[in-house]
């Protein structure tokens, strides 16, 4: 078994996520799925958002992957299937936890890097608002902007 080569398609699947999130928030949830993404844009409080199906589909290929890959064993499977797990657990801290305080912790926690990426998400719920659709990864400007601060506000 080769444990770099794992460890590498560990994070190639998390970064691999966050395209698919991006690709998927951008084409999809924004456009024939827009009914299941409308209500975390135009929020009202409730405690289960329909938009919360997106992350059950997202869980089924790593749920798969990790399942194939243990009875096999196969590590490759095993790899991917973790790397997608990875992305969904911080994909839910930052974007759900942090950022829209479903769950009221870790509001205190800051670094430029959230900063800046909450910001990008933040822009993407304005109204009428059509860019920004990454979640753990924004547009350069706003790490260029947020490492510029002398001092972090
Ligand atoms: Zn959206
Ligand atoms: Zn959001």
């Amino acid at each position: 078994m080769n444990t770099l080569l794992n460890i590498m398609l560990v994070v190639a699947a998390f970064f691999f996520m966050e395209f698919m999130a991006w690709f998927t928030h951008k084409f999809v949830m924004h456009g024939f799925l827009w009914v299941l993404h409308k209500d975390h844009h135009i929020r009202d409080g409730r405690k289960v958002e329909w938009n919360d199906v997106f992350a059950l589909i997202f869980a089924l290929p790593s749920i798969l992957l990790i399942y194939f890959g243990v009875i096999n064993p196969d590590s490759i499977l095993l790899s991917l299937g973790i790397g997608i797990a990875l992305y969904g657990f911080c994909y839910f801290m930052f974007h759900d936890v942090y950022v829209h305080q479903r769950v009221k912790i870790l509001s205190k926690f800051s670094n430029r890097y959230l900063r800046a990426t909450i910001r990008a998400h933040k822009a993407h719920h304005h109204p009428n608002a059509h860019y920004n659709y990454g979640f753990l990864v924004a547009p350069l400007k706003y790490y260029k902007e947020e490492f510029r601060k002398k001092k972090p506000d």
